[in-house]
């Protein structure tokens, strides 16, 4: 079942949404080369916290940390620890939080250092441009899979690939809500969309095959062929206006 939100609801999940974008932002200039992924899960749970929020990881299914960071190879739920940034990785930090009831979840890839190769800008470039090809199909009238294609087709059209087996998500009261938001398939199929929905869009864009693998710590997911991999992912209300995307600053 797809709950709808009242303009009201996701005026506080633009709260949450505001929050999360927020706290990417400052992680994203402090994951400088040898800061470790445990000192920026220290520091968002501290920004989380002092805002009134809670973490919306920590304790998910016995999820250990408050964000998710993923860097070259994995793909998500990287757990964050002792591993120290190196200049021009790719770092995915993952951030959900709580707050006033409601979720907000997002994500970013970027380079360690700001200092990408060429191939990782152009799949940078390509996660991004699938995110935003996804959410301008997030209209009403729409429908579901129409996001799911444009997706598909940026990030393919690119020459990479979109992983299968982790979809994007509904939000709301709840973190993961119906429907489940695919990266792949024919468009004008699955559910119609209507104003109220919100949409956690997520692709995960590969630089080789679009397979993974989830290693044995239970939690992180890396690309079977180990080439890296990218994840952006946006918080997106479907609006009578068009999309309405709540992970802004
Ligand atoms: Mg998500």
């Amino acid at each position: 079942m797809i709950v709808l939100k009242t303009p009201k609801e996701i005026e506080i999940m633009r709260e949450a949404g505001r929050l999360v974008a927020r706290v990417l932002r400052v992680l994203e200039a402090e994951a400088a080369p040898g800061v470790t992924t445990a000192d920026l899960d220290r520091l968002a749970e501290r920004l989380i916290t002092e805002a009134g929020a809670v973490p919306a990881f920590k304790g998910y299914r016995g999820f250990p940390a408050t964000i998710c960071t993923s860097i070259n190879e994995q793909v998500v739920h990287g757990i964050p620890g002792p591993r120290v940034l190196r200049k021009g990785e790719l770092l995915s930090i993952d951030v959900g939080v709580r707050y006033g009831g409601y979720y907000g979840d997002a994500s970013v890839t970027f380079a360690v250092g700001g200092r990408a190769d060429r191939r990782a800008s152009r799949l940078m470039e390509a996660g991004k441009g699938a995110l935003a090809a996804g959410i301008e199909k997030a209209v009403p009238g729409g429908r579901l899979s129409d996001i799911s294609h444009a997706i598909q087709s940026f990030a393919e059209g690119r020459g990479f690939s979109v992983v299968r087996d982790y979809v994007g998500h509904g939000i709301g009261q709840a973190m993961h809500e119906d429907p489940q938001v695919p990266n792949y398939g024919p468009p004008g199929q699955g559910p119609l969309l209507k104003p109220g929905m919100v949409l956690a869009i997520e692709p995960m864009v590969n630089e080789g095959d679009y397979a993974v693998t989830c290693l044995k710590d239970g939690w992180t997911v890396v690309t079977v062929d180990r080439k890296r991999s990218v994840h952006y992912e946006h918080t997106v209300a479907v609006t009578e206006d068009g999309p309405l995307i709540l992970t802004l600053p």
